[in-house]
């Protein structure tokens, strides 16, 4: 089969790869149908993920058909059409039972880091029964594309907040994981979204499909002076750092209000300088990390009901054979690229 391996910082090459087996009784094998880019792919070739192993496949938001299973699963079965979790958990250790899948014992970050992902016509998934979704008939491998990345993590950190109906959110960056915490924060009934980017065009699309009831760029007004006056003097009830920019952390914390709930789903690549003298008294409840990606079958039965929808976010669709045209497209936000569905066909 064809696959995109990384294999060494800064370089990806298109190769030909024996087609996975299944090693554990637990695994299954996917044929995928639907991939995409995500910006953790872009981290790991730019070496930022030490244990990311070189050689590997890359890949880890993907949907497909069941084309063998270890003699363990149940589940699913040969021929379903799958959603995936971007994560690998066992289901049963201390973590997972208590739902911290990211921190299994056995598990997490695996496919497309430390073994192969998805970006490949074939992917070996282990712990399937717990990482794989059946997608109701009425939805395409489109409509579920993301739903083991990017709004897992989006509604994971919307959920965090523990929205009222009275709070305002001030969201930073409008990039797909922004967008859909946007979606979600308008599922859990947010009363006010403020969202913050410095690209235009992702606030403009934000402010059209009705995710912000306000847009702030930094490029062009002072956003703590501008939270203020939104929130009659006080800040944002809660605050989602979601870009992961420069200075996105400090602000995160401050334009949060006293007692706020900060949700920092960001990844940095420096280490951030949390002030905590300065800031004794404001008494700030700090929620930070990668996604559990848990809600998943939620998500689906959303999708379902229309009452969450993703498909916005394909802003380019392409072919696996181009798929290092996708890596230009996507890393340089080429035609104000977002996200982009890689077919198979
Ligand atoms: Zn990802
Ligand atoms: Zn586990």
């Amino acid at each position: 089969m064809k696959a995109l391996i990384y294999s060494s910082k800064g370089k990806i090459e298109f190769v030909e790869k024996e087609n996975p087996r299944i090693i554990n009784d637990d695994d299954a094998i996917i044929k995928v149908a639907l991939s995409s880019i995500c910006t953790s792919d872009l981290h790991i070739i730019e070496g930022c993920v030490p244990r990311a192993k070189k050689g590997v496949v890359l890949g880890h938001e993907f949907c497909g058909i069941v084309v063998d299973t270890g003699k363990n699963v149940k589940k699913i079965k040969k021929g379903d059409r799958v959603a995936l979790n971007c994560e690998s958990f066992c289901g049963k250790c201390f973590y997972c039972k208590k739902g911290y899948v990211n921190n299994c014992s056995f598990g997490g970050w695996l496919l497309g880091c430390t073994i192969d992902g998805a970006q490949a016509e074939y992917v070996r998934v282990p712990y399937i029964d717990y990482t794989s979704y059946k997608i109701p008939d009425n939805l395409s491998f489109k409509d579920v594309l993301f739903v083991g990345d990017i709004l897992a993590s989006g509604f994971w950190s919307a959920k965090l907040c523990e929205i009222d109906k009275n709070d305002t959110v001030a969201l930073i960056g409008a990039g797909p994981v922004g967008l859909c915490a946007a979606q979600s924060l308008r599922y859990f009934k947010t009363r006010k979204i403020i969202l913050i980017d410095t690209n235009k065009y992702r606030l403009d699309l934000a402010k059209k499909l009705n995710l912000a009831d306000y847009t702030l760029n930094p490029l062009e007004v002072n956003i703590e002076d501008e939270i203020l006056k939104l929130t009659n003097n006080k800040g944002a009830d809660k605050v989602i750092e979601a870009a992961g920019g420069k200075n996105t952390f400090e602000l995160s914390w401050k334009i949060a209000r006293a007692n706020a709930i900060v949700v920092i789903c960001a990844m940095y690549e420096e280490n951030q300088i949390l002030p905590l003298p300065y800031m004794y008294g404001k008494n700030l409840t700090f929620k930070t990390g990668g996604v559990d990606a848990t809600d998943c079958d939620k998500l689906i039965e959303l999708i379902s009901k229309n009452q969450l929808n993703t498909n916005f976010l394909i802003t380019h669709e392409i072919n696996f054979k181009d798929i290092l045209k996708g890596y230009e497209i996507f890393k340089n936000k080429k035609d104000n690229c977002l996200k982009i569905a890689i077919n198979y066909d």
